[in-house]
């Protein structure tokens, strides 16, 4: 049997409704605060995301889906969304708009990772970028809009983690002072720690080795090494989260999967979430414009999983579907079978929820459905231009002209 893909999964229409409830609350909380809807291709030109994403990220380098389109050029399914949405401010000249522009959007992302609960190749993101603004204020709305965001969901358990990367050039300075002390401490240090010294020195910072842990309290901190600048900034964004009432925790070695980051960066975990606990995270990348050919602009976002959204969400109350009439008959005649038809689409017209027998059902098994699928109304089309009408509620029924049946049930109130 043909099995969906590895580490995707199909949206039943179970979950399709709960889904819909995210798309409705980003909706409203984004759009309160002026972000509007942008959806850009699920594909992109390749070097977009080489280049914004950056060459030496895990991202690009293992888990990108990238295919030749068949005339030579190189196209990748997008893994996120932040690069795209700087090409499409760059491309329809958005620049030129009131900065910032702020924009969201919904939809599916692809990474080729080891599948796991709460991760997979194909999943989906709500984003938020805000293009063009180096305000603090950006930053600080951002995150506040994403806790809204989580707490409207009922992601139960989450926490917020926060630094700041200051500059590229800060950082390629700090990655050397904490590789020359992890160089003068190389003894006391984990293997694994010690082999990815030259790769990844900040990688030590997570080891759970007790040597390495008890020479990291003494490691030099980026957050220390700031700009003037970079500091102040981020002590605002901290001013304007602690005014807020958000509480988060300042973790210095927070790193994200993407190059582009700048000054402020955060994550939400939850504890409802296992070994995959980021339910959503961001920060600024104040060059990424530059590095996708634009002018210097300024710009913070966030993404957060849907689908780790909702497996660290409380169930939300399912919504019945709903159904006014449904449409049987008492014969199969040809006659009945399109005043039926009809019958049910002039409901619809009508504003009503209305559903057709289509499974040659004998009556007793059409009236056994009727009542399975909520119905308040049950008509039965007769052959002779009436229809028996069933209030499936109080049980009452009576014959009545085809002509009078939608009137009826209007008179009795919609469900929808
Ligand atoms: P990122 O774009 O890596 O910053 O991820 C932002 C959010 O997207 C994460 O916090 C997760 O909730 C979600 N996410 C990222 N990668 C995956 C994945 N492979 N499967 C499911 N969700 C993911």
């Amino acid at each position: 049997m043909i099995q969906a893909p590895r580490g995707t999964f199909d949206i039943l229409p179970e979950s399709a409704q709960q889904r819909k409830l995210v798309e409705a609350e980003a909706d409203r909380i984004l759009g309160a605060a002026g972000y509007r809807r942008i959806e850009t291709p699920i594909f992109e030109a390749t070097e977009l995301f080489a280049r914004g994403v950056g060459e030496t990220t895990d991202i690009v380098q293992k888990e990108m889906y990238t295919f030749d389109d068949g005339g030579g050029r190189s196209l990748t399914l997008r893994p996120e969304g932040t690069a795209p949405v700087c090409r499409a401010y760059l491309e329809h000249g958005m620049r030129k708009l009131a900065q910032p522009v702020k924009l969201w959007y919904l939809g599916p992302f692809f990474r080729a990772e080891a599948p796991q609960r709460g991760r997979y190749r194909e999943f989906w993101q709500v984003g938020a970028e805000a293009l063009g603004s180096e305000a603090p204020e950006t930053d600080a709305e951002l995150i506040v809009l994403l806790a809204d965001l989580l707490e409207a969901l009922g992601v139960k358990g989450t926490r917020l983690r926060l630094s700041s990367l200051g500059t590229p050039d800060t950082r390629a300075e700090y990655r050397e002072e904490l590789q020359g002390f992890l160089r003068a401490h190389e003894g006391e240090l984990a293997e694994e720690v010690r082999n990815r010294i030259d790769v990844n020195p900040m990688r030590a910072f997570d080891s759970s080795d007790p040597g390495t842990r008890a020479v990291m309290r003494d490691a030099p901190k980026l957050l220390d090494r700031l700009d003037p600048d970079d500091a102040e900034h981020f002590a605002r964004v901290r001013g304007l989260l602690d005014d807020a009432g958000l509480s988060y925790e300042l973790d210095p070695t927070l790193v994200r999967g993407m190059d582009y980051y700048t000054r402020t960066v955060f994550e939400f975990t939850s504890d409802e979430l296992g070994a995959q606990s980021g339910v959503g995270g961001g920060g600024r990348y104040d060059g990424l414009i530059e590095l996708i050919d634009g002018p210097p602009t300024p710009a913070a976002g966030w993404a957060a999983g849907v689908e780790r959204m909702l497996l660290a969400a409380r169930e939300p109350p399912q919504a019945p579907d709903l159904v006014d009439l449904f449409v049987a008959f008492a014969s199969d005649a040809t006659e009945a079978s399109e005043r039926g038809f009809e019958l049910a689409r002039n409901a619809r017209r009508a504003g009503l929820q209305a559903q057709l027998e289509l499974a040659g059902r004998s009556l007793k098994g059409q009236l056994r459905h009727g009542d399975r699928i909520g119905a308040r109304y049950v008509a039965i089309i007769g052959d002779n231009g009436l229809a028996r009408l069933k209030n499936m509620e109080s049980g009452d029924e009576h014959d009545t002209d085809l002509g009078d049946v939608i009137p009826e049930i209007l008179r009795s109130g919609t469900l929808s």
